[in-house]
């Protein structure tokens, strides 16, 4: 268990004071100026050497990403922007930071910026978190009146300024390229790379996108330094992690561990255990819905990182764990999925407008068992269609849940279908 001393995020659960003077008193903002003073170069190095991969999902090495910025100026101003939208389902771990340990996020913010050569920030932060929202801003509102943001940023000579911009509560602004289109005013519709953000992002200038938690974390690995963070978890999978357990456990929680620890630990640590025990795990989402569902028996195996999770042919993504139990219709719960991607998609390109409604429409079918067993390698093959052949990765989102249901249940949808024939078993209709 990740001992108290290592943890970075000391107010996740809001028992303590969240203002400036008890995030003074747990040891942020200090000596910012300092730390601004080892240079954009080191800052990269440290960041780089820590072994932090982004928070969001992708798991894309920070150190490495802010490297793509350029170095000197042509003209034209560079931009942080932060992804705050936080949509997927089951993911709940950075409205902890921004409510909670605002000022965590706000001093990376600009250590990050200043590594990056940004004179500003944008926060875009979910439509649905106005909680959030207000704490952050509240936040921010202290933090410029300490002088900690603003010109002459904490004393360190950086002009710094932090906009928080409140989205409209669409999934696919979390899209980097989408959100920077919602910020410019526009609808937010991912834009097809190259070019990335790097070379022309926010209003065509230079722009990199992150991770609530990616930024957040900045300060303590600065000033622990990046042997330590490096320290846990497996090599390529370092660092302590926010995992966000939800579903059939006894205690559902937001958590920082050390990454690889062993899903049973997780589970057995910090949930109170499986609902009827472990015999009684049916299956588990391991990285928010978009990636494939891990059968229970395989999952008590399991180590939470990027790389154990991407060999179970799943990811750790935003590490939202969905528990289900055996009263779960599996089923049910993927067309539940695949109804939420067919709403959220932008439609913009063909095989995602049209796929994800193909998908849905067949899994519609298929909770309640009305088809035929063909139709399940139909779905697959189309699932294949839309998988990597769209503008932005929501279509492999929407794709992978069925992959994931067909590669371990096939059995049970074969089951519902021939079982609706002879009569024997009420199906669950999708409503
Ligand atoms: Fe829009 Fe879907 Fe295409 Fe992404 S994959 S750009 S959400 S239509």
């Amino acid at each position: 268990m990740l001992k108290d001393q290592d943890r970075i995020f000391t107010n996740i659960y809001g028992m303590d004071d969240r203002s400036l003077k008890g995030a003074q008193a747990r040891g942020h903002w200090d000596g910012t100026a300092d730390l601004i003073g080892l240079g954009r170069d080191k800052i990269v190095e440290v960041m780089k050497a820590s072994g932090l991969r982004g928070r969001g999902g992708a798991g894309f090495p920070t150190g490495l990403k802010w490297s793509f910025m350029p170095k000197e100026s042509d003209g034209r101003p560079a931009y942080l922007v932060i992804n705050a939208d936080e949509s997927e389902p089951g993911t709940c771990k950075d409205r902890e930071i921004m409510r909670h340990d605002p000022h965590t996020l706000i001093e990376g913010a600009l250590i990050a910026s200043f590594a990056m050569g940004a004179h500003a920030c944008y926060i875009y932060i979910r439509g649905e978190y106005i909680r959030e929202k207000e704490a952050l801003q509240n936040a921010i509102d202290e933090a410029y009146e300490a002088g900690f943001l603003g010109s002459d940023a904490c004393g360190s000579g950086w002009d710094f300024d932090l906009y928080l911009h409140h989205g409209a509560g669409a999934y696919i602004c979390g899209e980097e390229t989408a959100l920077i289109e919602s910020l410019e005013g526009k609808k937010g519709m991912p834009r097809m790379k190259p070019p990335f953000p790097a070379g022309a992002g926010l209003y065509g200038c230079p722009t990199t996108v992150n991770n609530v938690e990616s930024i957040a974390v900045v300060p303590t690995i600065l000033r622990r330094g990046a042997e330590w963070f490096a320290g846990f978890g497996r090599p390529n999978n370092a660092g302590t992690k926010l995992f966000a357990i939800s579903g059939h456990v006894n205690r559902p929680c937001v958590v920082e561990e050390a990454m690889s620890i062993s899903f049973e630990e997780l589970i057995e640590t910090h949930c109170g255990g499986i609902r009827g025990g472990w015999d009684n795990l049916k299956a588990v989402i391991p990285g928010g819905s978009s990636v494939p569902l891990i059968p229970g028996a395989q999952m008590r195996e399991a180590i939470m990182d990027f790389d154990y999770l991407k060999e179970q042919k799943s990811g750790l993504g935003t590490a939202a764990v969905i528990v289900m139990d055996n009263s779960t219709d599996v089923v049910k719960a993927i067309w539940r999925l695949s109804a939420f991607y067919k709403h959220e998609s932008c439609g913009q390109c063909t095989p995602c407008r049209e796929g994800t409604g193909w998908m849905m429409r067949v899994m519609d079918r298929l909770v309640k068992g009305d088809a035929e067993v063909e139709e399940i390698d139909m779905l697959l093959d189309v699932t294949k269609q839309v998988e990597g052949h769209t503008i932005c990765a929501l279509g492999d989102a929407a794709a992978w849940p069925i992959q994931g249901l067909i590669r371990h249940f096939r059995g049970e949808i074969e089951d519902r279908i021939k079982h609706k024939r002879t009569g024997r078993v009420s199906a669950v209709a999708a409503e």
